[in-house]
């Protein structure tokens, strides 16, 4: 198993004339080249399918996936921006005592206390939740980056995208899944980033890579995140 950048992949020398990459069902990366071919090339021509293999495995990885199992009980951990937090219910009575005017579910001091009352719709709760909070995170981020890319987001929609993280509509329009905001922020950033380029250039073509390197110069490594880390982002 020869090793590149965090990517590991089997060398398979036979007397074919060119290179070639494919992905086995079980995810592992083989790279096939002629017997003369030297070490340079080959992690060159590496390098230059890195994101398509990534896409590849991280598609493989949501087929396979089975998804944390939540059971909404004290105590279990929730992701929130790459972190977990424990869930704690919290007496209706007591709640409305202490802070009458308090959501059913927030994120107060480390623990996400969600109202007794409230335990069967539990997995609503938190998904609204979840959607309020990308919310408040877009109107933070996107300005840090539409201009400098040089776009216009007319509307962001949060959806629930199954395993896609986001997609592009038409019109300067971004679809997001919900689940994006359990990941890191500078993750949640780079699906933003990545889509907000969509919006002027809709493949992965050369300028694509170009435009989002240009304001994410590590936008490989958080690719790279999403693809081992991204089966947990579910509840
Ligand atoms: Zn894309």
């Amino acid at each position: 198993m020869e090793k590149m950048d965090c990517l590991e992949y089997r060398l398979k020398r036979s007397n074919r004339k060119s290179m070639g990459i494919s992905i086995e069902r079980d995810g592992a990366v083989i790279v096939k080249v002629p017997h003369q071919a030297e070490l340079k090339d080959i992690e060159k021509f590496i390098s230059e399918k890195k994101i398509w293999i990534y896409q590849k495995l991280a598609q493989k990885k949501a087929l396979n996936r089975e998804g944390p199992k939540r059971e909404f009980v004290n105590g279990q951990g929730f992701l929130y921006l790459g972190k977990s937090y424990r869930l704690k219910f919290i007496d209706d009575a007591l709640r409305s005592q202490k802070s009458p005017q308090a959501a059913p579910l927030r994120l107060w001091r480390g623990y996400f206390e969600l109202a007794e009352s409230e335990r069967a719709t539990a997995r609503e709760s938190f998904m609204s939740w979840y959607k309020k909070q990308i919310k408040k995170q877009v109107k933070v981020r996107m300005p840090r980056y539409d201009k400098r890319i040089g776009v216009t987001v007319k509307n962001i929609r949060i959806l629930d995208l199954g395993h896609r993280w986001a997609s592009c509509g038409r019109n300067g329009i971004i679809n997001l899944n919900w689940r994006t905001i359990m990941a890191p922020i500078w993750v949640f950033d780079y699906i933003l980033v990545h889509e907000m380029v969509h919006l002027i250039e809709r493949t992965h073509s050369d300028k694509f890579w170009r435009l989002v390197a240009r304001v994410m110069p590590d936008h490989e490594e958080h690719a790279l995140w999403l693809n081992e880390n991204g089966a947990d982002l579910d509840l």
